[in-house]
């Protein structure tokens, strides 16, 4: 029997669908579980972009899309966006690829850009996919651990000590998934400097930009002048319209690397479907007001989540700049976060993602979404409270 790569030892299954799938099934056999591990917006998608894609579909939209790399009007609509909500210019023609989902957007640039072993540095706690992505793509994952005490600050001379000979890229995500972190001004001049400096692409993954709290909007690293040559974005509709399902994101930048990433997504995708680009034209171009609906309630939620952490004794929460998770930790405790999430998962049962699946060792971390309904918010901390003690 022949076995598959050797790769496959190398790379788990996605610690926080894992662990959603997880929640999802101890549901099916009739627990009462809270499920906060996975990552979607528990609104609909909204009913005019719903019902785009109802019409594209009616008016015979259901055939593979042409050009694979986006239907003409999307790229466009994304040019049009990025110009105008992040000082981003971007020729539709050849500098956007269109893809089933931000993650294969991901994923297309770093193949589009690594030789095997190249590295790729990216500030931990990370979003769960990156070291595996690069790993997939034949690069080498190089994470650099940043510390809540520490507000997660990236600062210069910390990057410049993981730069060999074969970094290539860094990987940023602003907000960020997991802690909510936002740039500031003087780290993103850190990494921009680095990037000039170290010859780097930068990857500005974005996907959170519109999930931002205090009125304090996410900058596009693309949108700085010295840099955005070097800098691909990576976006899409999943977050910010409620749209995890539909499987739509992009990716932009330089068109020497687009054109390569176009070149991999006809091989491997073909396209994102049809009639979710044309959902998404209606998305981009129509009414507004839908995401900041969505924005202020998680603003509300993240304000109760801090509220709520920072009452349960022996855990705190850091503050959450953006995007819809919250990240305690348990202050005092000889246990690591995956003996902590356990122990929540058995004796609350509420569910969330490890820190270690993040890459934070040091401290007891959980991940816990709070794009759910408040009152689900409300019992999962209610019940965590309760066995609080066990943790320690
Ligand atoms: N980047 C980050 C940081 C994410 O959390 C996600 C969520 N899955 C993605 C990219 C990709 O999202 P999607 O594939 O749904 O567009
Ligand atoms: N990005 C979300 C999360 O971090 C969805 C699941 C995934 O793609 O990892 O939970």
């Amino acid at each position: 029997m022949p076995s598959p790569t050797q790769l496959a030892k190398r790379i788990g299954k996605s610690p926080t669908i894992a662990m959603n799938d997880k929640a999802k099934q101890l549901a099916a056999e009739g627990h009462a579980v809270i499920g906060l591990a996975g990552g979607e917006p528990d609104f609909d998608t909204p009913a005019h972009i719903v019902e785009a894609a109802i019409k594209a579909m009616r008016d015979g939209e259901t055939r593979y899309a042409a050009p694979s790399k986006g239907i003409r009007p999307l790229l466009e609509a994304i040019a049009d966006k990025m110009q105008r909500e992040n000082q981003v210019r971007v020729d539709p023609g050849s500098g956007i690829i269109v893809t089933p989902g931000g993650k294969l957007a991901l994923f297309l640039a770093l193949k589009a850009m690594l030789d095997p072993g190249d590295e790729v540095l990216f500030p931990a706690p990370y979003w769960v996919s990156y070291p595996s992505i690069v790993t997939m793509v034949g690069g080498s994952p190089v994470p650099i651990e940043t510390s809540s005490a520490d507000g997660y600050k990236l600062r210069l001379e910390h990057l410049r000590e993981h730069i060999t000979p074969r970094s290539k890229a860094i990987i940023i995500n602003s907000p960020c998934n997991p802690t909510g972190h936002m740039l500031s001004s003087s780290e993103l001049e850190a990494i921009a400097s680095l990037a000039l400096e170290q010859d780097l692409y930068i990857i500005s993954d974005e996907i959170y930009e519109k999930l931002n709290f205090d009125g304090r909007p996410a900058v596009s690293l693309a949108s700085i002048p010295e840099i955005s040559e070097r800098v691909v974005v990576i976006n899409g509709m999943s977050k910010a319209y409620a749209m995890t399902g539909w499987r739509l994101g992009w990716l932009a930048g330089p068109s020497s690397l687009i054109n390569v990433a176009g070149m991999f997504n006809s091989q491997t995708a073909t396209s994102a479907a049809t009639f979710t680009q044309h959902a998404a034209v209606a998305a981009l171009t129509g009414p507004q007001d839908c995401v900041e609906v969505m924005r202020r309630a998680y603003e509300e939620r993240r304000d109760y989540m801090i509220r709520a952490f920072n009452s349960i004794p022996n855990m705190s929460s850091p503050d959450i700049e953006g995007a819809f998770y919250a990240f305690p930790k348990v202050d005092k405790t000889s246990k690591t976060s995956a003996e902590v999430a356990n122990i929540i998962l058995e004796e609350a049962v509420v569910v969330g993602v490890p820190g270690s699946a993040f890459g934070i060792t040091r401290d007891a971390h959980i991940r816990f979404s709070f794009a759910d309904d408040i009152n689900k918010l409300k019992e999962a901390v209610e019940r965590i409270r309760g066995i609080a003690h066990l943790l320690a």
